[in-house]
């Protein structure tokens, strides 16, 4: 049951729809909610209430307050829980709302952490720069070598292990099933930001992870329209500490933010399956190109890790990384060039957007670090969105003739 509310004076025909046997498509649309009970609203409606009432006292319907809990929020909530194969989920109001929460719930001063090298550098600037002044110790190694993440393990003890994969931009592996052995034979925990497949693509949960975190902002509100994050678990102790921890430090998301995301979800299985077609088109087109001197997509047979995107994850996903000979000059060419995809720093929307890392996302980097992380100079990171590919690949072909 997903459920994290009881309303158990519903009438029948108005429970929240929650059958666990139901295929992705049919949770997108329907999972965790139903007919609005009051009034037979086909949408949930967007409760906009600080409080609600109490017939006595401490006698309510499952809502005291929206810093706590909110009937729209937790409709959400149900919904990504069924999609993600977990029993509970909390929402928060941006995705580092999320990763803040998770690290007060289950963090404390001592603490080591080891994370993946390349992940989202606003978790690294969390990590280090805020949680490293409470003493929580974050080291960053390349998950996807299992022997170094072993030794690692075993050098010191290790609370959680945090992985992102694909990773962004390099679009490196970490594989989740044997990290999740590794991880728990240490006594820690591991959290999977599943942001850039959601779970249309990938299923931490199934593979042994203990907590699936999600920007919301990407791929399942899908329309950037909304900032929103998510911790989902099948763990009922672990939910419980990241409901009091979000009541204790107020990152709830708002009601309105809940609804919209609610709505982009309904379609996630039929955009990721056809941000994957159109980027494996993108990236046959690329791998064909002369000027594109390396290439980076997990569903291609050339990608280093293709065995294990293949056993891990259901497709490609939108993002492709790749590099155009002549370097950061001939890199900035062709971001300047572009008509119709958008030249900007964020990924996981309905449109094509391209992306410069070395001179947008990870400029602050030193250029040794960024190196020994793969990320060269030429580097080109595509979001591949919703539109005809022949129309992204003409954009990118006139792009790179000049
Ligand atoms: C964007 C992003 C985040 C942070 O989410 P916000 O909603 O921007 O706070 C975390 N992880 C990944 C992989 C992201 O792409």
């Amino acid at each position: 049951m997903a459920h994290t509310t009881e309303q158990s004076d519903q009438p029948a025909c108005c429970e929240p729809f929650d059958a666990e046997w139901a295929h992705l498509e049919t949770l997108a649309l329907h999972a965790g909610t139903g007919p609005d009970p009051a009034t037979g609203a086909l949408l949930t409606p967007i409760y906009q209430t600080t409080t609600f009432v109490q017939e006595a006292v401490g006698v309510h319907k499952g809502f005291t307050y929206s810093r706590a809990g909110n009937p729209t929020v937790a409709a959400l909530e149900r919904r990504l829980a069924a999609l993600e194969g977990g029993a509970f989920a909390t929402c928060y109001a941006t995705g580092l709302a999320a990763t803040t929460a998770l690290c007060l719930a289950l963090l404390a001063a001592g603490d080591r952490v080891v994370v993946s090298q390349a992940v989202y550098g606003g978790t690294v600037r969390l990590l280090q720069q805020v949680l490293g002044r409470f003493g929580v110790e974050a080291v960053f190694i390349d998950t996807a070598d299992q022997g170094l993440l072993a030794a690692e393990l075993q050098r010191a003890p290790v609370r959680l292990v945090f992985i992102e994969t694909p990773a962004n931009p390099t679009l490196r592996l970490t594989d989740i099933a044997a990290t999740a052995q590794l991880a728990h034979r240490a006594g820690a925990w591991l959290v999977v930001d599943n942001t850039l497949l959601t779970p249309a693509l990938q299923r931490p949960l199934e593979l042994g992870a203990d907590v699936v975190l999600h920007s919301t902002t990407k791929f399942i509100e899908g329309h950037n329209a909304t900032v929103g994050g998510a911790l989902i678990t099948t763990q009922r102790e672990l939910h419980e500490r990241f409901e009091f921890t979000r009541t204790a430090t107020g990152t709830i998301q708002a009601p309105f933010t809940a609804w919209l995301t609610l709505q982009g979800v309904k379609t996630l299985p039929m955009r990721m399956a056809r941000h994957s077609e159109n980027a494996l088109r993108v990236a046959r087109f690329l791998a064909d190109h002369p000027r594109v001197v390396r290439l980076l997509y997990p569903w291609l047979d050339s990608f280093p890790q293709h065995e294990l995107a293949r056993r891990q994850q259901r497709a490609g996903g939108a993002l492709i990384a790749f590099e155009v000979e002549g370097g950061v000059e001939a890199g900035t060419r062709l971001m300047n060039a572009v008509r119709l995809c958008a030249l900007a720093e964020n990924l996981g929307a309905a449109e094509t957007i391209i992306t410069h890392p070395a001179s947008m996302t990870h400029w602050s980097v030193p250029p040794a670090q960024r190196a020994a992380a793969g990320i060269t100079d030429g580097l080109v990171r595509l979001s591949v969105g919703l539109e005809d590919p022949e129309d992204i690949i003409a954009d990118l072909d006139q792009a790179l003739g000049k």
